[in-house]
C-alpha cells in the first residue's frame, strides 16, 4: 500500500482507495507480469498510489465474466435493475465528498468543481435508474390483415468503455449508467492518469449488489493494447469512448472488421460569440463557466470568443478583470478556482498556442506568465487581437487560455464558428429573437448554450456532429445508444 498521506489523512471511508483493478468478478491486486504503475497528484507531483498494469489478457477475462453476467442482468425487469442502480447512485451521493477527494487529488482540479463532477455524474445513474423502467418498443399498424407488427429494444450486449482524464466520474457514469440500465455489462478502462474515481465506483457497485462481472474496472498504462483487444474481441458488441478525435479514428479504423458499433465523444473547437445586443455581463459570467471551468480542460470549452466589434473593448475590458480574479493554485486549497494541467504536454500546447498568438500580432491582456507554483500551474490567459491564422483558431486549447476574435456581422461569425472539422458545442450571447433561432439552426455542432455558458445535464442529449463524434449521452436518447431495434412480424393472425 503506498496510498499517499494526502489522501488517506482525508479520507472518511480509506477503503475507497484501492490499488487493485476489478477483473470481471475478482478484485486483482497484480498484473500477470508484476508490473504497476503510479497515479501521481498533477498539484504537488507526490505519488498517491500504485495499480496493477494489466494485459490484453485481463481484458479477455473481464469480457467472459462479463459475457455471463450480462445474460442474467439482461433477463432482470427493468424494475430490478433499476432498484440495483438507485442503491449505487445512493452511495455515490452519500460518500460525495470522498469521492471528490479522490478526484481532486489524481485530476488537479478544485474540490467544490470536483464534488459538482461527482454529484453530477450521479445524477446520470439516477436518471437512467429511472429509465431501465421505460425501455418501450412499439406496434406499428401492419401493412395485411394477417400480419402484426411489433417492435422491440433490446441491450446490444457487452460494451468496452474507454474514458479520458479530464472528468473521471462522469465520463464513466455517463456510459455506464444507461448501459446497465437497458442490460448491458460493461468492461471499462479509465485514463492511467486518473483511475483512481473509476476504482471508487467499483467498490461502491460490490456494495450496492451491482453483480459480479458486470462492470470492470482495467487498470492499464497502456491504452492501445485495451483498444485493440475490445474493438477485435468478438465478444464486445459495442465501444463507447470519450477523448480525442485522433484516438476515436483508431477506435473506428481497428473495429471496422467487426462492423464494431461506436459512440464516440470526441474533440471540439467550441466557438463562443458575443453579438452586439447582448447582455455584456452575462456574457462575460458565461465566458468565464465555458472556458475556465477545469481550467480549461473541457471538450466542450470555449476555444474561440468571437466579439462583434460595438461591443469587443467593453467586452474585453469586463471578461479581462474577471480573469484576473481567479486564484490558480492546489484544488485542496480554499479559494482556488483554477488548479495545475494534468501534464506537461497540455501545458506545452497552452504556450505554443500563446506564442503562436503572439507571433502573429495578438496582445495578452491578462496573464501569459509561467506560474511559480509548479510545472504544471499555467496562469490564466487572455489575449486580444486573434486572429483565423492562429493555431488557437484551429486546434482545441485544452488550457485556460482565451482568444478574443472581433468580427462584423452575423453572416461573417456563422461562417468563422463553422470553420471547422469539429462540431460539438457552441455558444452565443444576443437578445433578439429571430437571430437566436438564426444563429441556434446555423451552427453545424450538437450543442447550442444561448445566453449561457454551462450546457451538461443528465437530461440531455450531449454529443457532436462533424469529426466530433457518434451517439449521444443523456437524456431519453441516451438509452437508444445501448439498445438494438428488433422488429418482429407477427404472421398467422385471424382476420
Ligand atoms: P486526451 O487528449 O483527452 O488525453 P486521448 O484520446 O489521448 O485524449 O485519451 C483518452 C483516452 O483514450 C485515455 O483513456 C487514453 O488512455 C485512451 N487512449 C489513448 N490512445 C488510445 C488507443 N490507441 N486506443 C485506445 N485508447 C487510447
Amino acid at each position: 500500500m503506498v496510498v499517499h498521506e494526502t489522501l488517506l489523512s482525508r479520507l472518511k471511508d480509506k477503503t475507497l482507495v484501492v490499488e487493485a483493478a476489478k477483473v470481471g468478478s475478482k478484485w486483482a491486486q497484480n498484473a500477470a507480469d508484476g508490473t504497476r504503475f503510479d497515479v501521481v497528484n498533477p498539484a504537488t507531483g507526490e505519488v498517491l498510489a500504485s495499480l496493477p498494469a494489466l494485459s490484453a489478457e485481463d481484458a479477455r477475462q473481464a469480457v467472459v465474466d462479463a459475457k455471463q453476467a450480462q445474460k442474467l442482468w439482461a433477463k432482470r425487469t427493468g424494475k430490478d435493475r433499476s432498484v440495483v442502480l438507485k442503491r449505487w447512485h445512493q452511495l455515490w451521493i452519500d460518500n460525495a465528498d470522498d469521492l471528490a477527494l479522490i478526484l481532486t487529488c489524481e485530476q488537479g482540479k478544485p474540490l467544490a468543481e470536483a464534488r459538482g463532477e461527482i454529484l453530477y455524474g450521479a445524477s446520470y445513474l439516477e436518471w437512467f435508474a429511472e429509465e431501465a423502467k421505460r425501455i418501450y418498443g412499439d406496434i406499428i399498424p401492419s401493412h395485411a390483415e394477417n400480419l402484426r407488427i411489433l417492435v422491440m429494444k433490446q441491450p446490444v450486449g457487452l460494451v468496452g468503455a474507454i474514458t479520458p482524464w479530464n472528468f473521471p466520474n462522469a465520463m464513466i457514469a455517463r456510459k455506464v449508467a444507461p448501459a446497465l440500465a437497458v442490460g448491458c455489462a460493461m468492461v471499462a478502462k479509465p485514463a492511467a492518469e486518473t483511475p483512481l474515481s473509476m476504482l471508487a465506483l467499483a467498490v461502491l457497485a460490490d456494495r450496492a449488489g451491482i453483480p459480479q462481472g458486470l462492470f470492470s474496472v482495467i487498470t492499464a498504462r497502456s491504452s492501445s493494447e485495451f483498444g485493440k483487444e475490445m474493438t477485435s474481441n468478438p465478444d464486445v458488441a459495442k465501444i463507447t469512448f470519450t477523448g480525442s478525435t485522433e484516438v476515436g479514428r483508431i477506435l473506428m479504423r481497428q473495429g471496422a472488421d467487426q462492423i464494431k458499433k461506436l459512440g464516440l465523444e470526441l474533440g471540439g473547437n467550441a466557438p463562443f460569440i458575443v453579438f452586439d445586443d447582448a447582455d455584456i455581463d452575462a456574457a462575460v459570467d458565461g465566458a468565464m463557466a465555458a472556458k475556465y471551468r477545469n481550467a480549461g480542460q473541457t471538450c466542450v470549452c470555449a476555444n474561440r470568443i468571437y466579439v462583434q466589434s460595438a461591443i469587443y473593448e467593453t467586452f474585453v475590458e469586463k471578461f479581462s478583470a474577471k480573469v484576473s480574479e481567479l486564484k490558480v493554485g492546489n484544488g485542496l486549497d480554499a479559494g482556488v478556482t483554477i488548479g495545475p494541467l494534468i501534464n506537461a504536454a497540455s501545458v506545452a500546447k497552452v504556450r505554443e498556442h500563446i506564442a503562436d498568438a503572439l507571433d502573429k500580432g495578438g496582445e495578452i491582456v491578462v496573464g501569459g506568465g509561467v506560474s511559480d507554483l509548479g510545472p504544471l500551474f499555467v496562469e490564466p490567459t487572455v489575449i486580444r487581437g486573434a486572429t483565423a491564422t492562429m493555431a488557437v483558431s484551429r486546434e482545441e486549447t485544452f488550457g485556460p487560455l482565451a482568444p478574443v476574435f472581433r468580427f462584423e456581422t452575423v453572416e461573417e461569425v456563422i461562417a468563422l464558428a463553422n470553420d471547422t472539422e469539429f462540431g460539438l458545442s457552441g455558444y452565443f450571447y444576443a437578445r433578439d429573437m429571430a437571430r437566436i433561432f438564426r444563429v441556434a439552426e446555423a451552427l453545424e455542432v450538437g450543442i447550442v448554450g444561448v445566453n449561457t455558458g454551462l450546457i451538461s445535464t443528465e437530461v440531455a442529449p450531449f454529443g457532436g456532429v462533424k469529426q466530433s463524434g457518434l451517439g449521444r449521452e443523456g437524456s431519453r436518447y441516451g438509452a437508444d445508444d445501448y439498445l438494438e431495434i428488433k422488429y418482429v412480424c407477427l404472421g398467422g393472425q385471424e382476420v
